[in-house]
C-alpha cells in the first residue's frame, strides 16, 4: 500500500485541530499521554471482541446509524466490523472509542490515535460508520482514512516536535530507533512518520523478512507499505516498490536484526542517475528498509 500525501489545505486544517489540542494540554513533552487527550476531549475508551457478543452489545444498544437504532438490526455492527476488518471504531453519539481486544497491545496506541483523528476532524462525524446503504464511495473512504492517519501522526508525534528532532541528525535507522524510544510509538509507525517527514528524496519499505518470506508472500505485491517523501514522489515517480524490493533482496542477509546496507544507483523521471544509501533491519515483525538520496551519480569515463 502506498502512502498518500494530503493536499496542503486539508493538512493545514488538520494541523490547526491538533495544534489546539496540544496547546490545551500545555504543549507536552513526548511521549504523549493519550489518557490526557481523552480527558480533554471527554472521550471514553473501551474494548470489544467479535468473539464475545456480550462485550459488543454492551456498547451498541443505544447507537443510531442513519437514524435507525442499531438494536433494531441485531448483528449489524458486528458484521460491519468483521466485514471491514476493523481494529477499532468510534461511536460518535456516545463519544466512545472501541478497540479490538484481538489487536496486539503495541498497535492499540496507533488505533486509538487514528480514531481520535476521526473525532477531531470536523467533516468526518458519524459518516465514518458508513451510511445506511453503504453509499460512502471507496474513494471518499480512502481519503478519510488518509486524513485520520495524518491526524494520528500529528498527534502521536506532537506536531512539529517530531520533524525538528527527525531532522536534527543524518537520516538513518539508528536515529529512527532513538525517536521510537522518545515518542513511545511502535518502531514501524515511527519509521513511517520519519520517511514522510524528510525534506529530501527518501523512501521506506515495510515487508516481511526478504530471506525468510512468509506463506502469504506475493511476489507481485512484495511490500506491505511503500512510503515516500514528497521529494521522492516528485522526482522518482517512475520507480516502483517491486523494483526497490528486488534491490533489497539482492543485499539482505539471513540475520535477525541488521540485514544489510548498500549503495544503489537509481534513475529519476528525467533519466538522471542518483546514489541512494539503503539499509534494512528486521524487528521480528517487519523488515524496514530506508533509502535516502545521498548524491548525484558521476559517470567516470575510462582514461578521462
Ligand atoms: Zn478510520
Amino acid at each position: 500500500m502506498k502512502n498518500v500525501h494530503l493536499d496542503s489545505y486539508s493538512a493545514a486544517d488538520i494541523d490547526t485541530q491538533v495544534t489546539k489540542i496540544l496547546r490545551d494540554l500545555g504543549n507536552p513533552e513526548p511521549p504523549l499521554n493519550l489518557e490526557h487527550v481523552r480527558e480533554l476531549l471527554r472521550l471514553a475508551r473501551d474494548y470489544y471482541s467479535t468473539a464475545d457478543d456480550g462485550l459488543f452489545k454492551r456498547w451498541v444498544h443505544s447507537l443510531k446509524l442513519a437514524g435507525k437504532q442499531i438494536a433494531e438490526r441485531p448483528g449489524f455492527l458486528k458484521d460491519f466490523v468483521r466485514n471491514f476488518q476493523l481494529d477499532a471504531l468510534c461511536l460518535f453519539d456516545e463519544k466512545r472509542i472501541l478497540i479490538s481486544t484481538e489487536l496486539p497491545t503495541p498497535k492499540q496506541r496507533w488505533a486509538e490515535g487514528h480514531e481520535i483523528g476521526h473525532v477531531i476532524i470536523p467533516w468526518h462525524g458519524p459518516i465514518s460508520l458508513g451510511d445506511d446503504n453503504y453509499t460512502l464511495t471507496a474513494n471518499c473512504h480512502e481519503t478519510m482514512e488518509a486524513e485520520a492517519n495524518y491526524a494520528a501522526r500529528r498527534l502521536l508525534f506532537l506536531g512539529d516536535q517530531f520533524k525538528s528532532r527527525a531532522q536534527s541528525s543524518a537520516p538513518g535507522l539508528s536515529h529512527v530507533m532513538d525517536l521510537h524510544d522518545v515518542f513511545g510509538n511502535t518502531l514501524t509507525t515511527t519509521f513511517y512518520s520519519f520517511v514522510e517527514t524528510l525534506d529530501i528524496a527518501a523512501f521506506g519499505l515495510i515487508t516481511g523478512h526478504p530471506k525468510r518470506p512468509g506463506k502469504d508472500f506475493d511476489r507481485k505485491a512484495p511490500c506491505r507499505h511503500f512510503i515516500s517523501s514528497v521529494r521522492f514522489d516528485e522526482q522518482f515517480g517512475n520507480v516502483t516498490d517491486t523494483q526497490l524490493y528486488a534491490i533489497v533482496e539482492s543485499y539482505c542477509g539471513y540475520g535477525k536484526w541488521d540485514l544489510g546496507t548498500t549503495e544503489q544507483i537509481i534513475s529519476d523521471c528525467r533519466g538522471d542517475s542518483y546514489v541512494f544509501q539503503m539499509q534494512t533491519i528486521f524487528n521480528h515483525y517487519d523488515a524496514l528498509t530506508l533509502g535516502v538520496l545521498t548524491r548525484k551519480h558521476q559517470t567516470v569515463f575510462p582514461g578521462a
